[in-house]
Protein backbone atom coordinates (compact mmCIF):
# COMPACT_ATOMS: atom_id res chain seq x y z
CA UNK A 1 0.00 0.00 0.00
CA UNK A 2 1.67 3.59 -0.62
CA UNK A 3 1.99 6.18 1.56
CA UNK A 4 -1.11 8.23 0.20
CA UNK A 5 -3.45 4.41 0.03
CA UNK A 6 -2.04 4.47 3.93
CA UNK A 7 -3.64 8.08 4.62
CA UNK A 8 -7.05 7.50 3.07
CA UNK A 9 -7.57 4.38 5.00
CA UNK A 10 -6.85 6.14 7.95
CA UNK A 11 -8.57 9.02 7.07
CA UNK A 12 -11.70 6.88 6.66
CA UNK A 13 -11.71 5.74 10.57
CA UNK A 14 -14.39 7.01 12.31
CA UNK A 15 -15.29 9.37 9.92
CA UNK A 16 -19.18 9.57 9.12
CA UNK A 17 -20.10 7.04 6.80
CA UNK A 18 -23.74 7.57 5.98
CA UNK A 19 -25.79 4.66 4.73
CA UNK A 20 -28.52 6.25 2.69
CA UNK A 21 -32.53 5.39 3.43
CA UNK A 22 -34.28 6.01 -0.01
CA UNK A 23 -33.80 9.67 0.80
CA UNK A 24 -37.27 9.54 2.74
CA UNK A 25 -35.85 11.08 5.79
CA UNK A 26 -31.93 12.02 5.34
CA UNK A 27 -30.31 15.37 4.80
CA UNK A 28 -27.24 15.04 3.12
CA UNK A 29 -24.66 15.53 5.87
CA UNK A 30 -22.30 18.23 3.19
CA UNK A 31 -22.92 21.68 4.38
CA UNK A 32 -25.54 23.81 2.53
CA UNK A 33 -25.25 26.76 3.77
CA UNK A 34 -21.69 28.86 2.55
CA UNK A 35 -20.50 26.28 0.42
CA UNK A 36 -21.12 28.44 -2.11
CA UNK A 37 -19.65 31.29 -1.22
CA UNK A 38 -16.49 29.44 -0.05
CA UNK A 39 -13.39 30.46 -1.86
CA UNK A 40 -10.82 27.98 -2.66
CA UNK A 41 -7.80 29.23 -1.42
CA UNK A 42 -4.61 27.55 -2.41
CA UNK A 43 -1.84 28.30 0.04
CA UNK A 44 1.46 29.21 -2.15
CA UNK A 45 3.89 27.62 -0.08
CA UNK A 46 1.84 24.65 0.71
CA UNK A 47 -0.16 23.77 -2.38
CA UNK A 48 -1.16 20.58 -1.45
CA UNK A 49 -2.30 20.54 2.09
CA UNK A 50 -5.48 20.02 2.90
CA UNK A 51 -5.46 23.01 5.61
CA UNK A 52 -5.67 25.61 2.75
CA UNK A 53 -8.16 24.25 0.72
CA UNK A 54 -10.93 26.44 2.16
CA UNK A 55 -9.05 28.52 4.79
CA UNK A 56 -6.20 30.79 4.74
CA UNK A 57 -6.47 33.79 2.36
CA UNK A 58 -3.92 36.53 3.32
CA UNK A 59 -1.73 34.79 5.12
CA UNK A 60 1.89 36.36 4.77
CA UNK A 61 4.27 33.05 4.22
CA UNK A 62 5.58 33.01 7.95
CA UNK A 63 1.72 32.72 9.17
CA UNK A 64 1.09 29.71 6.40
CA UNK A 65 4.11 28.24 7.83
CA UNK A 66 3.62 28.53 11.55
CA UNK A 67 -0.10 27.41 11.00
CA UNK A 68 1.05 24.12 8.77
CA UNK A 69 3.14 22.82 11.04
CA UNK A 70 1.05 23.19 13.78
CA UNK A 71 -1.41 21.39 11.91
CA UNK A 72 0.71 18.36 11.55
CA UNK A 73 1.15 18.57 14.36
CA UNK A 74 -2.03 18.25 15.89
CA UNK A 75 -4.39 17.21 12.99
CA UNK A 76 -6.47 20.95 13.00
CA UNK A 77 -5.74 24.39 12.94
CA UNK A 78 -4.76 25.20 16.10
CA UNK A 79 -3.18 28.36 14.38
CA UNK A 80 -6.88 29.26 13.50
CA UNK A 81 -8.35 27.95 17.32
CA UNK A 82 -5.26 29.97 19.09
CA UNK A 83 -6.81 33.10 17.54
CA UNK A 84 -10.72 32.34 18.42
CA UNK A 85 -12.77 33.52 21.27
CA UNK A 86 -12.15 30.44 24.20
CA UNK A 87 -15.70 30.88 24.72
CA UNK A 88 -17.59 31.03 21.53
CA UNK A 89 -21.53 30.42 21.13
CA UNK A 90 -22.57 28.57 17.86
CA UNK A 91 -26.15 28.11 16.64
CA UNK A 92 -28.16 25.83 18.70
CA UNK A 93 -28.96 22.81 16.74
CA UNK A 94 -31.76 21.39 18.82
CA UNK A 95 -35.08 20.61 17.22
CA UNK A 96 -37.45 23.52 17.89
CA UNK A 97 -39.55 21.49 19.55
CA UNK A 98 -36.79 20.46 22.06
CA UNK A 99 -36.77 23.98 23.65
CA UNK A 100 -40.75 23.02 24.63
CA UNK A 101 -39.29 20.09 27.19
CA UNK A 102 -39.30 20.47 30.42
CA UNK A 103 -36.88 18.79 32.65
CA UNK A 104 -37.19 18.33 36.41
CA UNK A 105 -35.04 20.66 38.76
CA UNK A 106 -33.23 18.10 40.46
CA UNK A 107 -31.83 15.67 38.12
CA UNK A 108 -28.42 13.17 38.96
CA UNK A 109 -25.10 15.06 39.26
CA UNK A 110 -22.83 14.40 36.77
CA UNK A 111 -18.84 14.08 36.54
CA UNK A 112 -17.75 14.68 32.77
CA UNK A 113 -14.28 13.50 31.78
CA UNK A 114 -12.12 14.53 28.98
CA UNK A 115 -9.67 12.55 27.85
CA UNK A 116 -6.30 14.43 26.57
CA UNK A 117 -3.54 13.45 24.32
CA UNK A 118 -1.70 16.31 22.69
CA UNK A 119 -4.34 18.50 22.58
CA UNK A 120 -4.00 22.19 21.66
CA UNK A 121 -4.71 23.95 24.94
CA UNK A 122 -7.03 26.39 23.37
CA UNK A 123 -9.31 23.35 22.20
CA UNK A 124 -9.34 22.19 25.37
CA UNK A 125 -10.11 25.78 27.27
CA UNK A 126 -13.05 25.74 24.46
CA UNK A 127 -14.17 22.59 25.67
CA UNK A 128 -13.82 23.11 29.53
CA UNK A 129 -15.73 26.69 29.46
CA UNK A 130 -18.69 25.28 27.11
CA UNK A 131 -19.03 22.90 29.76
CA UNK A 132 -18.94 24.86 32.29
CA UNK A 133 -21.31 27.77 31.06
CA UNK A 134 -23.80 24.89 29.09
CA UNK A 135 -23.60 22.97 32.67
CA UNK A 136 -26.25 23.76 35.37
CA UNK A 137 -23.79 24.37 38.11
CA UNK A 138 -25.89 22.53 40.38
CA UNK A 139 -25.71 19.19 38.69
CA UNK A 140 -21.68 19.66 37.38
CA UNK A 141 -19.55 17.99 40.31
CA UNK A 142 -16.40 17.71 38.39
CA UNK A 143 -14.70 17.99 35.39
CA UNK A 144 -12.20 15.16 35.18
CA UNK A 145 -9.12 16.05 32.81
CA UNK A 146 -7.50 12.46 31.77
CA UNK A 147 -3.86 13.20 30.06
CA UNK A 148 -2.91 10.29 28.65
CA UNK A 149 0.98 11.03 28.52
CA UNK A 150 0.87 13.88 26.56
CA UNK A 151 4.36 14.62 25.28
CA UNK A 152 3.58 18.29 24.11
CA UNK A 153 5.63 20.56 26.37
CA UNK A 154 2.85 23.21 25.80
CA UNK A 155 0.36 20.40 28.19
CA UNK A 156 3.05 19.52 30.76
CA UNK A 157 3.88 23.15 31.33
CA UNK A 158 0.76 24.41 31.40
CA UNK A 159 -2.18 22.54 31.66
CA UNK A 160 -1.90 21.68 35.63
CA UNK A 161 -1.85 25.76 35.92
CA UNK A 162 -4.51 26.53 33.76
CA UNK A 163 -6.55 24.01 35.86
CA UNK A 164 -5.83 25.53 39.01
CA UNK A 165 -7.07 29.13 37.37
CA UNK A 166 -10.33 27.25 36.72
CA UNK A 167 -10.09 26.17 40.44
CA UNK A 168 -9.66 29.69 41.89
CA UNK A 169 -13.04 30.79 40.15
CA UNK A 170 -14.84 27.26 40.25
CA UNK A 171 -13.45 25.35 43.55
CA UNK A 172 -12.42 22.60 43.03
CA UNK A 173 -14.32 21.39 39.80
CA UNK A 174 -11.75 20.36 37.48
CA UNK A 175 -9.37 17.16 38.38
CA UNK A 176 -6.45 16.15 36.76
CA UNK A 177 -4.98 12.40 36.19
CA UNK A 178 -1.64 11.96 34.70
CA UNK A 179 -1.04 8.70 33.39
CA UNK A 180 2.65 8.02 33.65
CA UNK A 181 2.80 6.07 30.59
CA UNK A 182 1.28 6.03 27.22
CA UNK A 183 -2.20 3.91 27.98
CA UNK A 184 -4.57 4.55 25.13
CA UNK A 185 -7.73 6.05 25.27
CA UNK A 186 -10.02 3.17 26.51
CA UNK A 187 -7.53 3.54 29.44
CA UNK A 188 -7.61 6.83 29.87
CA UNK A 189 -11.43 6.46 29.76
CA UNK A 190 -11.68 3.74 32.20
CA UNK A 191 -8.56 6.53 34.96
CA UNK A 192 -11.68 9.03 34.69
CA UNK A 193 -14.65 6.60 35.42
CA UNK A 194 -13.12 5.02 38.61
CA UNK A 195 -11.88 8.40 39.42
CA UNK A 196 -15.60 9.93 38.97
CA UNK A 197 -17.76 10.42 42.18
CA UNK A 198 -21.12 12.22 40.71
CA UNK A 199 -24.06 9.51 39.63
CA UNK A 200 -23.68 9.71 36.32
CA UNK A 201 -20.40 9.90 33.98
CA UNK A 202 -20.19 11.42 30.65
CA UNK A 203 -17.06 10.61 28.57
CA UNK A 204 -16.11 12.93 25.78
CA UNK A 205 -13.38 13.64 24.05
CA UNK A 206 -11.11 16.81 24.44
CA UNK A 207 -11.96 18.63 21.45
CA UNK A 208 -15.64 18.64 21.57
CA UNK A 209 -17.67 21.93 22.68
CA UNK A 210 -21.43 21.57 24.12
CA UNK A 211 -24.75 22.69 22.75
CA UNK A 212 -26.88 24.62 25.06
CA UNK A 213 -29.17 22.32 27.06
CA UNK A 214 -27.00 19.94 26.17
CA UNK A 215 -26.76 17.67 29.59
CA UNK A 216 -30.22 17.66 30.97
CA UNK A 217 -31.65 15.38 28.47
CA UNK A 218 -29.09 12.58 29.46
CA UNK A 219 -29.80 13.28 32.95
CA UNK A 220 -33.01 12.70 32.72
CA UNK A 221 -33.36 9.83 30.76
CA UNK A 222 -30.66 8.05 33.26
CA UNK A 223 -33.06 9.35 36.08
CA UNK A 224 -35.88 7.61 34.93
CA UNK A 225 -33.65 4.29 33.77
CA UNK A 226 -30.25 3.77 34.54
CA UNK A 227 -30.05 0.43 32.42
CA UNK A 228 -29.77 3.85 29.66
CA UNK A 229 -26.62 4.49 28.11
CA UNK A 230 -26.68 7.41 26.40
CA UNK A 231 -25.34 9.34 22.97
CA UNK A 232 -25.68 13.30 22.30
CA UNK A 233 -26.34 14.02 18.99
CA UNK A 234 -23.32 14.84 17.09
CA UNK A 235 -22.27 17.72 15.16
CA UNK A 236 -18.80 18.50 13.41
CA UNK A 237 -16.50 21.43 14.09
CA UNK A 238 -14.41 21.48 10.78
CA UNK A 239 -10.98 20.68 11.20
CA UNK A 240 -10.18 23.54 9.04
CA UNK A 241 -11.94 26.63 9.83
CA UNK A 242 -13.38 25.65 12.85
CA UNK A 243 -16.87 26.10 11.78
CA UNK A 244 -19.53 24.18 13.70
CA UNK A 245 -21.81 22.37 11.32
CA UNK A 246 -24.94 20.19 12.53
CA UNK A 247 -25.73 16.85 11.48
CA UNK A 248 -29.44 15.43 11.37
CA UNK A 249 -30.31 12.58 13.10
CA UNK A 250 -28.57 9.08 12.61
CA UNK A 251 -28.05 6.14 14.40
CA UNK A 252 -24.87 4.74 15.23
CA UNK A 253 -23.55 0.90 13.99
CA UNK A 254 -20.92 -0.73 12.36
CA UNK A 255 -19.99 -2.82 9.88
CA UNK A 256 -18.46 -6.58 10.14
CA UNK A 257 -15.15 -4.60 10.79
CA UNK A 258 -16.42 -3.00 13.65
CA UNK A 259 -15.74 0.08 12.39
CA UNK A 260 -18.26 2.70 13.78
CA UNK A 261 -20.78 4.27 11.11
CA UNK A 262 -23.71 6.67 10.86
CA UNK A 263 -26.61 4.65 9.99
CA UNK A 264 -30.22 5.29 8.77
CA UNK A 265 -33.13 6.11 11.50
CA UNK A 266 -35.50 3.07 11.14
CA UNK A 267 -39.25 3.40 10.08
CA UNK A 268 -40.24 3.12 13.58
CA UNK A 269 -38.92 5.96 15.04
CA UNK A 270 -40.75 9.14 12.75
CA UNK A 271 -44.31 6.98 13.22
CA UNK A 272 -43.72 8.13 17.05
CA UNK A 273 -44.04 11.31 15.75
CA UNK A 274 -41.94 12.90 18.07
CA UNK A 275 -38.52 14.70 17.55
CA UNK A 276 -37.86 14.81 20.47
CA UNK A 277 -37.88 10.78 21.20
CA UNK A 278 -34.62 8.81 21.87
CA UNK A 279 -33.26 6.67 19.29
CA UNK A 280 -32.56 2.94 20.31
CA UNK A 281 -28.91 2.44 18.86
CA UNK A 282 -27.06 -0.35 18.11
CA UNK A 283 -23.88 0.90 19.49
CA UNK A 284 -21.95 4.38 20.56
CA UNK A 285 -19.14 6.45 18.48
CA UNK A 286 -17.30 6.38 21.67
CA UNK A 287 -18.69 9.37 23.42
CA UNK A 288 -21.22 8.52 26.26
CA UNK A 289 -23.11 9.29 29.13
CA UNK A 290 -23.72 6.54 31.67
CA UNK A 291 -24.71 6.07 35.54
CA UNK A 292 -22.00 5.35 37.13
CA UNK A 293 -22.40 2.54 39.29
CA UNK A 294 -24.71 0.63 36.95
CA UNK A 295 -21.50 1.09 34.29
CA UNK A 296 -19.48 -0.42 36.96
CA UNK A 297 -21.87 -2.94 37.36
CA UNK A 298 -21.21 -4.18 33.78
CA UNK A 299 -17.70 -3.96 33.29
CA UNK A 300 -16.68 -0.36 32.81
CA UNK A 301 -14.82 -0.74 29.10
CA UNK A 302 -12.67 -3.32 28.23
CA UNK A 303 -8.89 -2.15 29.80
CA UNK A 304 -7.42 -4.65 26.94
CA UNK A 305 -8.12 -2.66 24.02
CA UNK A 306 -4.89 -0.60 23.49
CA UNK A 307 -4.48 3.04 21.91
CA UNK A 308 -7.95 3.31 19.92
CA UNK A 309 -10.77 1.80 18.14
CA UNK A 310 -13.29 -1.39 19.20
CA UNK A 311 -14.03 -0.35 23.08
CA UNK A 312 -17.17 1.60 21.96
CA UNK A 313 -18.28 -1.56 19.70
CA UNK A 314 -17.29 -3.65 22.73
CA UNK A 315 -19.61 -1.20 24.81
CA UNK A 316 -22.46 -1.52 22.35
CA UNK A 317 -22.74 -5.00 22.57
CA UNK A 318 -22.17 -5.57 26.47
CA UNK A 319 -24.89 -2.99 26.97
CA UNK A 320 -28.14 -4.46 24.95
CA UNK A 321 -26.39 -7.92 25.68
CA UNK A 322 -26.27 -7.73 29.12
CA UNK A 323 -29.73 -5.95 29.68
CA UNK A 324 -29.62 -2.34 28.75
CA UNK A 325 -30.15 -0.40 26.24
CA UNK A 326 -27.89 2.45 24.20
CA UNK A 327 -30.47 5.35 23.21
CA UNK A 328 -29.40 8.93 21.09
CA UNK A 329 -31.30 11.77 22.43
CA UNK A 330 -32.04 14.36 19.68
CA UNK A 331 -32.47 16.91 22.23
CA UNK A 332 -28.87 16.53 23.54
CA UNK A 333 -26.08 17.82 21.21
CA UNK A 334 -22.34 18.46 21.24
CA UNK A 335 -20.00 19.17 18.15
CA UNK A 336 -16.83 17.23 17.56
CA UNK A 337 -13.33 18.47 16.05
CA UNK A 338 -12.82 16.04 12.95
CA UNK A 339 -9.29 15.39 12.32
CA UNK A 340 -7.83 15.53 9.19
CA UNK A 341 -5.35 12.67 10.65
CA UNK A 342 -4.76 11.26 13.77
CA UNK A 343 -1.40 12.39 15.38
CA UNK A 344 -1.04 9.63 17.73
CA UNK A 345 -0.20 7.26 15.71
CA UNK A 346 0.38 6.18 12.07
CA UNK A 347 -0.70 2.49 12.24
CA UNK A 348 -4.37 2.89 13.71
CA UNK A 349 -5.42 0.68 11.56
CA UNK A 350 -3.35 -2.32 13.09
CA UNK A 351 -5.18 -1.37 17.08
CA UNK A 352 -8.32 -1.01 15.13
CA UNK A 353 -7.93 -4.73 13.67
CA UNK A 354 -6.58 -6.61 17.09
CA UNK A 355 -9.09 -4.40 18.68
CA UNK A 356 -11.95 -5.85 16.80
CA UNK A 357 -10.79 -9.46 17.38
CA UNK A 358 -10.85 -8.72 21.02
CA UNK A 359 -14.67 -7.62 20.69
CA UNK A 360 -15.10 -10.94 18.07
CA UNK A 361 -13.33 -13.50 20.31
CA UNK A 362 -15.99 -12.27 23.13
CA UNK A 363 -18.79 -11.21 21.79
CA UNK A 364 -20.05 -12.90 18.71
CA UNK A 365 -20.10 -16.24 19.35
CA UNK A 366 -19.94 -18.01 15.53
CA UNK A 367 -20.28 -14.72 13.88
CA UNK A 368 -16.83 -14.08 14.36
CA UNK A 369 -15.89 -15.51 11.39
CA UNK A 370 -17.11 -12.43 9.60
CA UNK A 371 -14.97 -9.96 11.42
CA UNK A 372 -11.83 -12.04 9.96
CA UNK A 373 -13.38 -12.61 6.58
CA UNK A 374 -13.48 -8.32 6.85
CA UNK A 375 -10.26 -7.95 8.22
CA UNK A 376 -8.84 -10.30 5.62
CA UNK A 377 -7.26 -13.09 8.55
CA UNK A 378 -7.51 -16.78 8.73
CA UNK A 379 -9.93 -17.81 11.62
CA UNK A 380 -7.34 -19.76 13.50
CA UNK A 381 -3.65 -19.20 13.28
CA UNK A 382 -3.92 -15.43 12.13
CA UNK A 383 -0.78 -14.62 14.84
CA UNK A 384 -2.47 -11.51 15.78
CA UNK A 385 -2.14 -11.10 19.98
CA UNK A 386 -5.59 -9.81 20.97
CA UNK A 387 -4.49 -10.29 24.38
CA UNK A 388 -6.06 -11.92 27.09
CA UNK A 389 -10.10 -12.35 26.97
CA UNK A 390 -10.68 -14.68 29.74
CA UNK A 391 -11.96 -12.07 32.28
CA UNK A 392 -14.45 -10.91 29.91
CA UNK A 393 -15.72 -14.05 28.70
CA UNK A 394 -15.84 -14.48 32.44
CA UNK A 395 -18.03 -11.28 32.65
CA UNK A 396 -20.25 -12.24 30.42
CA UNK A 397 -21.00 -15.50 32.10
CA UNK A 398 -21.94 -13.51 35.20
CA UNK A 399 -23.76 -11.06 34.01
CA UNK A 400 -25.59 -13.88 32.26
CA UNK A 401 -25.75 -12.49 28.81
CA UNK A 402 -27.69 -12.79 25.82
CA UNK A 403 -26.25 -14.37 22.18
CA UNK A 404 -25.22 -12.00 19.52
CA UNK A 405 -27.58 -13.88 17.65
CA UNK A 406 -30.58 -12.31 19.54
CA UNK A 407 -28.62 -9.10 19.32
CA UNK A 408 -29.10 -9.16 15.67
CA UNK A 409 -32.36 -10.17 15.55
CA UNK A 410 -33.45 -7.43 18.17
CA UNK A 411 -31.05 -4.77 17.98
CA UNK A 412 -29.47 -4.51 14.47
CA UNK A 413 -31.33 -6.98 12.20
CA UNK A 414 -29.65 -4.40 9.21
CA UNK A 415 -26.49 -5.23 10.05
CA UNK A 416 -26.39 -8.86 7.69
CA UNK A 417 -24.50 -11.28 7.80
CA UNK A 418 -22.71 -12.25 4.23
CA UNK A 419 -23.42 -15.71 3.43
CA UNK A 420 -21.81 -18.33 1.30
CA UNK A 421 -18.32 -17.04 1.23
CA UNK A 422 -15.86 -20.25 0.03
CA UNK A 423 -12.52 -19.06 0.09
CA UNK A 424 -10.65 -15.63 0.97
CA UNK A 425 -7.14 -13.74 0.96
CA UNK A 426 -4.61 -13.25 -2.30
CA UNK A 427 -5.15 -14.89 -4.99
CA UNK A 428 -1.95 -16.38 -6.64
CA UNK A 429 -1.75 -18.24 -10.40
CA UNK A 430 1.17 -21.09 -10.03
CA UNK A 431 2.78 -19.51 -13.34
CA UNK A 432 4.47 -16.86 -10.76
CA UNK A 433 3.67 -17.14 -6.78
CA UNK A 434 5.24 -13.89 -6.60
CA UNK A 435 2.32 -12.00 -7.91
CA UNK A 436 -1.34 -11.61 -6.95
CA UNK A 437 -4.50 -10.76 -8.19
CA UNK A 438 -5.17 -6.89 -7.39
CA UNK A 439 -8.24 -4.63 -7.92
CA UNK A 440 -5.75 -2.21 -9.64
CA UNK A 441 -6.21 2.03 -8.53
CA UNK A 442 -9.53 2.36 -6.68
CA UNK A 443 -11.31 4.26 -9.52
CA UNK A 444 -9.84 1.97 -12.09
CA UNK A 445 -12.10 -1.13 -13.62
CA UNK A 446 -8.98 -2.81 -14.39
CA UNK A 447 -7.60 -5.72 -12.39
CA UNK A 448 -3.73 -6.56 -12.82
CA UNK A 449 -1.08 -8.89 -10.99
CA UNK A 450 1.03 -7.06 -9.03
CA UNK A 451 3.40 -7.91 -6.49
CA UNK A 452 2.01 -9.74 -3.51
CA UNK A 453 1.39 -7.68 -0.29
CA UNK A 454 -1.62 -8.83 0.98
CA UNK A 455 -3.32 -5.46 2.20
CA UNK A 456 -6.86 -4.58 1.19
CA UNK A 457 -6.49 -4.16 -2.58
CA UNK A 458 -5.33 -7.87 -3.59
CA UNK A 459 -8.26 -9.03 -1.15
CA UNK A 460 -10.03 -11.99 -2.84
CA UNK A 461 -13.41 -13.36 -1.87
CA UNK A 462 -15.11 -16.10 -3.71
CA UNK A 463 -18.62 -16.82 -2.87
CA UNK A 464 -20.17 -20.35 -3.42
CA UNK A 465 -22.58 -18.90 -5.97
CA UNK A 466 -19.37 -17.97 -8.26
CA UNK A 467 -18.65 -14.37 -8.05
CA UNK A 468 -15.64 -12.83 -7.16
CA UNK A 469 -14.90 -9.93 -5.07
CA UNK A 470 -11.95 -7.81 -5.12
CA UNK A 471 -10.85 -5.31 -2.87
CA UNK A 472 -12.00 -4.25 0.68
CA UNK A 473 -14.93 -6.29 1.54
CA UNK A 474 -18.66 -4.31 2.48
CA UNK A 475 -21.51 -5.19 3.52
CA UNK A 476 -24.23 -4.69 1.42
CA UNK A 477 -26.18 -1.65 2.52
CA UNK A 478 -23.24 0.36 1.18
CA UNK A 479 -23.37 -1.46 -2.29
CA UNK A 480 -20.05 -0.66 -2.62
CA UNK A 481 -18.67 -4.30 -3.79
CA UNK A 482 -16.31 -4.67 -6.72
CA UNK A 483 -16.82 -8.10 -8.70
CA UNK A 484 -14.70 -9.05 -11.27
CA UNK A 485 -16.18 -9.58 -14.65
CA UNK A 486 -16.05 -10.89 -17.83
CA UNK A 487 -17.45 -8.21 -20.07
CA UNK A 488 -17.93 -11.10 -22.90
CA UNK A 489 -15.52 -9.22 -25.53
CA UNK A 490 -12.43 -8.21 -25.97
CA UNK A 491 -9.81 -10.10 -23.78
CA UNK A 492 -9.90 -7.89 -21.05
CA UNK A 493 -11.52 -8.78 -17.25
CA UNK A 494 -12.97 -5.80 -15.71
CA UNK A 495 -14.37 -5.12 -12.76
CA UNK A 496 -18.03 -4.01 -11.99
CA UNK A 497 -20.18 -2.68 -9.15
CA UNK A 498 -21.46 -5.64 -7.99
CA UNK A 499 -25.09 -4.09 -7.29
CA UNK A 500 -24.47 -2.90 -11.03
CA UNK A 501 -23.91 -6.51 -12.52
CA UNK A 502 -27.40 -6.48 -14.32
CA UNK A 503 -25.67 -4.54 -17.04
CA UNK A 504 -26.29 -6.84 -20.18
CA UNK A 505 -23.20 -8.66 -21.84
CA UNK A 506 -21.51 -9.18 -17.89
CA UNK A 507 -20.53 -12.07 -16.66
CA UNK A 508 -20.81 -12.52 -13.06
CA UNK A 509 -20.37 -16.02 -11.98
CA UNK A 510 -16.73 -17.98 -11.88
CA UNK A 511 -16.23 -21.73 -11.50
CA UNK A 512 -13.19 -22.30 -9.25
CA UNK A 513 -11.93 -24.94 -6.70
CA UNK A 514 -8.72 -24.65 -4.98
CA UNK A 515 -5.65 -25.80 -7.66
CA UNK A 516 -7.60 -25.49 -10.34
CA UNK A 517 -8.78 -22.81 -13.16
CA UNK A 518 -11.10 -19.25 -12.66
CA UNK A 519 -13.48 -20.45 -15.40
CA UNK A 520 -16.41 -18.17 -16.21
CA UNK A 521 -19.78 -19.97 -15.85
CA UNK A 522 -21.37 -18.30 -19.23
CA UNK A 523 -18.48 -17.64 -21.55
CA UNK A 524 -16.40 -20.55 -20.31
CA UNK A 525 -13.26 -18.51 -20.93
CA UNK A 526 -10.57 -18.65 -17.98
CA UNK A 527 -9.48 -16.10 -16.01
CA UNK A 528 -4.99 -16.88 -16.84
CA UNK A 529 -2.14 -14.72 -16.82
CA UNK A 530 0.42 -13.61 -19.71
CA UNK A 531 3.91 -11.74 -19.84
CA UNK A 532 3.87 -8.84 -22.07
CA UNK A 533 7.30 -7.35 -23.69
CA UNK A 534 7.88 -5.54 -20.27
CA UNK A 535 8.22 -8.95 -18.80
CA UNK A 536 5.17 -8.15 -16.08
CA UNK A 537 1.97 -10.16 -15.87
CA UNK A 538 -1.17 -8.93 -16.99
CA UNK A 539 -4.40 -10.64 -16.87
CA UNK A 540 -6.59 -11.69 -20.19
CA UNK A 541 -9.60 -13.76 -20.46
CA UNK A 542 -8.94 -16.49 -23.28
CA UNK A 543 -9.18 -20.32 -23.92
CA UNK A 544 -8.52 -22.18 -21.02
CA UNK A 545 -4.59 -23.09 -21.34
CA UNK A 546 -4.75 -24.97 -18.26
CA UNK A 547 -3.46 -22.25 -15.96
CA UNK A 548 -4.01 -23.15 -12.36
CA UNK A 549 -4.97 -20.31 -9.20
CA UNK A 550 -4.94 -20.93 -5.36
CA UNK A 551 -6.82 -18.31 -2.94
CA UNK A 552 -5.16 -18.07 0.38
CA UNK A 553 -7.60 -19.00 2.85
CA UNK A 554 -10.08 -21.89 2.40
CA UNK A 555 -13.51 -21.48 4.54
CA UNK A 556 -13.99 -24.89 6.45
CA UNK A 557 -17.66 -26.21 7.23
CA UNK A 558 -18.97 -23.41 6.08
CA UNK A 559 -22.23 -25.67 5.53
CA UNK A 560 -22.90 -26.05 8.96
CA UNK A 561 -22.20 -23.54 10.57
CA UNK A 562 -24.93 -21.92 12.56
CA UNK A 563 -26.34 -18.93 10.63
CA UNK A 564 -26.27 -20.12 7.30
CA UNK A 565 -29.99 -19.85 5.79
N1 LIG B 1 -6.80 9.94 23.40
C1 LIG B 1 -6.15 9.45 24.53
N2 LIG B 1 -5.18 8.50 24.37
C2 LIG B 1 -4.84 8.00 23.13
C3 LIG B 1 -5.53 8.48 22.01
C4 LIG B 1 -6.51 9.43 22.18
O1 LIG B 1 -6.46 9.85 25.65
O2 LIG B 1 -3.95 7.15 23.05
C5 LIG B 1 -7.84 10.96 23.58
C6 LIG B 1 -7.87 12.06 22.54
O3 LIG B 1 -7.11 13.17 22.94
C7 LIG B 1 -9.34 12.38 22.44
C8 LIG B 1 -10.03 11.08 22.77
O4 LIG B 1 -9.07 10.27 23.45
O5 LIG B 1 -9.76 13.36 23.39
C9 LIG B 1 -10.54 10.34 21.54
O6 LIG B 1 -9.54 10.22 20.56
P1 LIG B 1 -9.75 10.77 19.09
O7 LIG B 1 -10.37 12.10 19.15
O8 LIG B 1 -8.45 10.65 18.39
O9 LIG B 1 -10.76 9.75 18.49
P2 LIG B 1 -11.88 10.06 17.37
O10 LIG B 1 -12.74 11.14 17.87
O11 LIG B 1 -11.15 10.46 16.15
O12 LIG B 1 -12.56 8.77 17.27
MN1 LIG C 1 -12.28 12.92 18.74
Amino acid sequence: MTQQEKKQAEAIIRQPIILQDGGNHFESLEPKAGKKARLKVLSELYPDSELFRHWGEGLSESEQTEAQSLFMKFGYNVYLSDQLPLNRSFKDGRNPRCLEKMYPHQLPTVSVILTIMNEAMSVIQRAINSIIHRTPAHLLKELILVDDFSSNDELKENLGNQIQLYNFKYPKLLKLIRHTKRKGLTQARISGCKAAKADVVIVLDSHVEVNVGWVEPILARIQEDRTVVVSPMFGKIHFDTLEVEHYPLASIGFDWALWCLYDSVPESWFKLKDDTAPLKSPSIMGIFAADRQFLEEIGSLDKGMQVYGGENVELGLRVWQCGGKIEILPCSRIVHLERAFKPYAWNLGQFMRRNALRVAEVWLDNYKSMVYYYWNLPVENHGIDYGDVSSRKELRKKLNCRSFDWYLKNVYPSLKPIRNIVGYGTMKNTVDEMICLDQGPVSGKIPVMHICHGYETQAVFYFETGELYLGLLYDDRFSKNRCLVDPGQGSEPEIVTCSNVTRKGVHTHWDFKQGAAIINKDTKRCLEIQQDDTRSYTLILQECTGQVWNIQHIVQDWKNSQYRG
